[in-house]
């Protein structure tokens, strides 16, 4: 099912030159209103007319996050501020937050890029979605809401946290499609099993949207067997609108990223270099649409692939692999490169792990990982625990590559987090 059958299934000819019309606009645009790309154009001598073929691209300069802070609140505007309908912020752990604004043009586009993903994974007018994302500043929930509004889908603008509301509400209304983080899904699971809950037998979900933070394929895998619900990937940054730059379709087989809107490159986050096609590498964005706030060479510091090949479901669009890490997630112990998702991936395959765990970084490059197991393991016998520890630090260290201490902790020691989850401490700069 397709939302925009014929810009979803374009030619690849046609989208690219839809995307080089659209990216000679662009570029205009912030040269012309925006002084930091003025600034920036000039020093590197290069003008809009210099774009001539979409390979030119690779001119442009950089946006880093760096500089949207730098023109904190309102440098990085292109329209006036009348024009504005919409501010968020993106989250930050770090000094001031990024401002992003929307006109209105671009929060019916955003809302367009949503109904695409809606559509594509099979949601549409009859479903209620249970919006569990935070809304307020951040964008998450209200892009969303927007797309959904306008497939026809009733909306339940739940947010996140008060979990055995979030229950009654899916219990009284009859959700059928979640937007939710993975470790809420995780955390969701968990309550729902303490409490006897079969959500195959007491509910109606049929898929959920999980983003907004890494994810292993065995997070998947964990969270559709307990729901017995589809999961689809959903990427995105509130730099690029939000979520519905890049949403997995019925063959969960990578994130159809729209490539109408946005432009993407893959560079060596060293050296700024683009690399080819199915190479690991940092993706970069440039908006094709967007009117408020147009942004050239975004980098997004997510390491991701681009899958080679046509997708089976007749979608042009090309799709990046699941998010690898973050390259500034990236921990280095003992010599050694590790993201976190690595040990995601390793504690989710192993069924005796419930749903949190947390990384801990100490002096001396030390690296504990303390995780929460199922609570029928506390039976008294000790060598139970003993065996699963040292399954868990035999696992970890054959994919990180150096051994961990790895501490078992009954189910609801660790804090649950409502927005994105805190997994490293790193007490090596305390
Ligand atoms: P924000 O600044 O709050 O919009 O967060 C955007 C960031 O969240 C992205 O740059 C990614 O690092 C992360 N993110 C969003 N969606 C996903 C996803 N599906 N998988 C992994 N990371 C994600
Ligand atoms: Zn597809």
């Amino acid at each position: 099912m397709f939302w925009q059958k014929d810009i979803e299934t374009i030619s690849r000819r046609a989208l690219e030159a839809l995307q080089l019309k659209r990216l000679k606009q662009t570029v205009r645009l912030a040269c012309k209103n925006i002084p930091f790309y003025q600034e920036n154009f000039s020093a590197l001598n290069i003008k809009p007319r210099d774009i001539i073929a979409l390979k030119d691209i690779q001119k442009l300069p950089f946006t880093a996050r760096e500089d949207l802070r730098a023109n904190y609140p309102f440098g990085m505007l292109a329209v006036d501020t009348e024009q504005v309908v919409r501010l968020h912020t993106s989250s930050g752990t770090t000094g001031k937050p990024k401002a992003i604004f929307f006109s209105k043009k671009d929060i019916s586009q955003a809302a367009e890029l949503i109904a695409r993903c809606l559509v594509m994974t099979g949601t549409t007018k009859g479903d209620v979605l249970q919006n569990m994302m935070t809304y307020g500043l951040f964008t998450g929930a209200l892009v969303m809401h927007y797309g959904a509004e306008k497939v026809g889908v009733l909306v339940i603008p739940a947010g996140p946290g008060n979990t055995q509301r979030q229950i009654a509400l899916m219990q009284d209304f009859k959700s059928t499609t979640l937007h939710i983080t993975p470790s809420y899904a995780l955390y969701l699971a968990s309550v729902m099993g303490n409490e006897g809950i079969d959500p195959k037998r007491d509910l109606s979900l049929r898929r959920a949207y999980l983003g907004s933070e890494p994810y292993s394929e065995e997070t998947r895998n964990k969270i559709e067997k307990f729901f017995g619900i589809d999961v689809y990937n959903s990427y995105g940054l509130s730099e690029m609108n939000g979520p519905g730059v890049a949403f997995e379709c019925m063959e969960k087989n990578g994130m159809h990223l729209w490539e109408d809107n946005f432009i993407m490159e893959i560079i060596d986050p060293e050296t700024g270099e683009n690399l080819p096609e199915g190479e690991k590498g940092e993706l970069v964005l440039t908006t094709l649409c967007r009117e408020a706030m147009p942004i050239l060479r975004y980098r997004t510091r997510d390491i991701v692939m681009i899958i080679p090949g046509r997708c089976a479901c007749g979608r042009t669009h090309r799709r990046i692999s699941r998010i690898i890490g973050r390259s500034d997630d990236m921990i280095i112990i003992r010599g050694v490169n590790i993201f976190p998702q690595q040990i995601e991936r390793v504690l989710m395959g192993i069924k005796a792990v419930a749903q949190n765990y947390q990384i801990v970084l100490e002096a001396y490059d030390r690296i504990t990982v303390r995780v929460e197991i199922s609570k029928d393991l506390f039976d008294g016998r000790v060598e139970h625990l003993v065996n699963l520890r040292n399954e868990i630090t035999e696992k970890l260290r054959s994919e990180i590559l150096v051994r961990p201490t790895v501490e078992l902790l009954e189910p609801g020691t660790l804090p649950v987090t409502e927005g994105k989850a805190t997994r490293v401490i790193d007490k090596r700069t305390l």
